[in-house]
């Protein structure tokens, strides 16, 4: 049997793609969301499903454990749970930077965490994160989501550097505007209108989650000795 694939943020959009993606090459896959319904729907051949709220240590660490005892070790963790709430600072409820500090960093430094002592153990294995063109550049009402995914990117780039010469891969794929359920957990209406309509200049064709989830696939199956350190995926029309 092919190696463990753990993916966060499975039950929809860009996980549940990996999810159809690993699981077609024949591997066996941790599937962790906070919704169990959309991932036990999937109704894919060894697979682990559990309900997890991934800013939870100890949860996701008791789940990473459970799965390695049926199908061995964990080869790649891919931290793509997220959460998008945009806001101008001065008028967002400061609940909403907290989440997103949760899920975004301390999820991605949890799973990190979880798997990475055993993979430097045995000198193999593979951390996908899951970050953004706003962990590059800045976009109006995403001070605190770019502060996370701009997180994001340095914390790869610091493990990166621990850890190569333990030949384990620490790699990162910053999407730009995708359609997924991302955007619809915004709570500020004009806000979300202002997004839709930059996304119109695109002329329909922002990225999809076979878009990502191909690419994230393509980063895993390079060879352990070549590390795409960072992949960059747009619309061509992307600004
Ligand atoms: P979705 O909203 O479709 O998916 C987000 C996933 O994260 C869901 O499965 C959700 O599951 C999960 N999630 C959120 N909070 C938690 C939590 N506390 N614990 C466990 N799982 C959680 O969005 P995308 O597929 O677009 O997002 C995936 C990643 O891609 C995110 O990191 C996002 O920032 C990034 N990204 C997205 C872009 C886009 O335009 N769509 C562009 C660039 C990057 P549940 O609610 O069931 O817990």
């Amino acid at each position: 049997m092919k190696p463990l694939i753990v993916i966060t943020g499975a039950s929809s959009g860009f996980g549940k793609e990996m999810a159809l993606q690993f699981s077609a090459a024949g591997h066996p896959i941790l599937l962790l969301a906070r919704r169990i319904e959309p991932m036990i729907d999937l109704n894919l051949p060894n697979t682990l499903v559990k309900a997890v709220d991934v800013t939870d240590f100890n949860a996701f660490a008791a789940a990473v454990a459970e799965a390695e005892k049926k199908y061995g070790k964990v080869d790649c963790l891919i931290n793509n749970a997220g959460v998008m709430l945009l806001g101008n600072i001065w008028q967002q409820d400061i609940t909403e930077w907290q989440t997103m500090l949760d899920v975004n960093v301390k999820a991605v430094l949890n799973g990190t965490k979880i798997v990475l002592s055993d993979m430097m153990t045995r000198n193999e294995g593979t951390i996908i994160n899951v970050s953004s063109i706003a962990g590059k550049k800045t976009f109006g009402n995403h001070a605190a989501y770019c502060a996370t995914k701009y997180g994001v990117h340095a914390l790869t780039e610091t493990v990166r550097e621990e850890v190569s010469s333990y030949n384990v891969r620490i790699m990162l794929v910053a999407p730009g505007a995708a359609e997924t359920e991302l955007l619809g957990h915004t709570t500020d209406e004009n806000i979300k209108d202002g997004y839709n309509q930059w996304k119109e200049t695109m002329g329909g064709t922002s990225l999809n989650p076979v878009h990502v989830a191909t690419s994230v696939k393509f980063m895993y199956e390079m060879p352990q000795s070549v590390n795409i350190r960072e992949l960059v995926i747009a619309a061509t029309k992307q600004d």
